[in-house]
């Protein structure tokens, strides 16, 4: 049973009726003077209904899904325009992207000058030879450990600037699992975008 919200008004009208608003709230319509359990009886009867209805809505809306941190977001995304979900991100970006950062390159002993967020849309991040970092604000709707994996990689990179032997294994020598999260931001970084 998917988990939707029911919403009761009751008016001087004759007939029960319901349908989902633009909230996916199912909005139940009902007689004055019925009673709860013959509203409860109705919205039963017609639960075949209600779950296809809500399956096909849910459907319509897949791509208007937004992510943090790996997460799917819903509720919120109505009142969301792309413009101000865009500003969102960016701003959630700088707060944890940079801090984040700043937090690991203490940790394993690297010396970076700047980072930089960018609106880069086919990379998650790179390394200057002038040891600046860019990230992309995208990365912030992609998993905690995911995120890691890309800081830790353009990390590894004012060490070795090149994708060889040695590169990986400094990458894998601070996040041996690292290969998952490679894999999981090829195949689901597509979701990642506005
Ligand atoms: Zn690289």
């Amino acid at each position: 049973m998917a988990d939707y919200e029911i919403n009761i008004t009751k008016s001087w009208r004759k007939s029960l009726s319901m349908r989902f608003d633009s909230k996916w709230v199912l909005q139940v319509k009902a007689p004055k003077l019925l009673l709860r359990t013959q509203i409860d009886a109705f919205i039963k009867k017609n639960t075949p209904w209600i779950e296809k209805e809500y399956a096909k809505i849910s459907q319509r809306n897949i791509d208007k899904q937004w992510y943090l941190f790996g997460k799917v977001q819903r509720g919120l995304l109505w009142e969301l325009c792309q413009d101000k979900l865009l500003k969102f991100y960016k701003a959630q970006a700088k707060k944890y992207l940079i801090p984040r950062c700043n937090e690991l390159a203490e940790k394993y002993w690297f010396t970076h000058k700047w980072i930089r967020i960018t609106s880069a849309s086919t990379r998650w991040g790179s390394c200057s030879s002038k040891k600046t970092l860019n990230f992309s604000y995208r990365l912030i709707m992609a998993p905690k450990e995911a995120i890691d994996y890309v800081i830790i990689h353009e990390l590894c990179h004012l060490r070795q600037m090149n994708h060889g032997a040695k590169f990986w294994k400094e990458v894998s020598d601070i996040m041996p699992e690292y290969k998952e999260h490679e894999n999981h931001l090829k195949s689901d970084g597509w979701k990642y975008r506005v």
